[in-house]
């Protein structure tokens, strides 16, 4: 069941939307202010957010960027103003879609489920790299054929390095993807995690092969044989 954050500061549209999407089939959380829902959507990972843009706090482009900043979560505005310019800055702040209010809740549920689908066609559900095999639906990885047993946290945090293959991540944002921490927290933690699953991968810092430190960038998942 897909679990969706609801970020809106008017009790009875968020009351009305809450009993529409609940009745729709989705789990949904709701938050009545910017900051409130940036905590929860960081907090509760839901699989989309549905964020208005008149808040009473924030500024509703000013929480998508703050958003996207840490999180990669669909998002889809909600604008009482017909200002076209307001939708287009909240575009090109990351939004994923749009809705104009009034709505009809059948029409939010639409793009819901367009956004979603968009969104689960991007992650492929095993990635490949090299002889390791990272199954983020299964949680299983194996090295070269053979079970690789991992603790949660260093599952979490190979599989969000495998999303992102040969790419550098920073530490900031592996707090913040994998530890929910996007505000602080140390790089020690990353640290000490990324020690634990280098050894269970059988390499280490002085030698790595698959995880590879960028000192003062971050760490990225490649390919030894490539
Ligand atoms: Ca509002």
């Amino acid at each position: 069941m897909p679990q969706l954050l609801l970020v809106e500061d008017d009790p009875a549209i968020r009351s009305a939307l809450v009993r529409a999407l609940t009745e729709r089939g989705h789990g949904v959380r709701t938050a009545a202010t910017g900051m409130a829902g940036l905590q929860e959507a960081v907090d509760g990972r839901p699989d989309l957010v549905v964020l208005d843009l008149g808040l009473p706090d924030m500024d509703g482009c000013t929480v998508l960027s703050m958003l996207r900043a840490v999180s990669q979560v669909p998002v889809i505005v909600a604008t009482a103003r017909d200002d076209e310019r307001e939708v287009v800055r909240a575009l090109d702040a990351g939004a994923d879609d749009y809705v104009v209010k009034p709505f009809a809740a059948d029409h939010l549920e639409a793009r819901i489920r367009a956004v979603l689908r968009r969104g689960g066609a991007s992650e492929p559900a095993t990635v490949e790299v090299g002889a390791l095999r990272i199954d983020s639906g299964a949680r299983e990885v194996t090295l070269a054929g053979a079970p690789v047993e991992l603790s949660r946290k260093e599952f979490d945090l190979l599989a969000h390095l495998a999303t992102k293959v040969g790419t550098v991540v920073s530490k900031r944002e592996l707090l913040s993807e994998v530890w929910h921490q996007p505000y602080g927290g140390g790089d020690k933690t990353v640290d000490v995690h990324l020690s634990w699953l280098r050894r269970k991968l059988g390499e280490s810092a002085a030698e790595p092969r698959y995880v590879i430190s960028v000192r003062g960038v971050g760490v990225k998942l490649i390919d030894p044989g490539s």
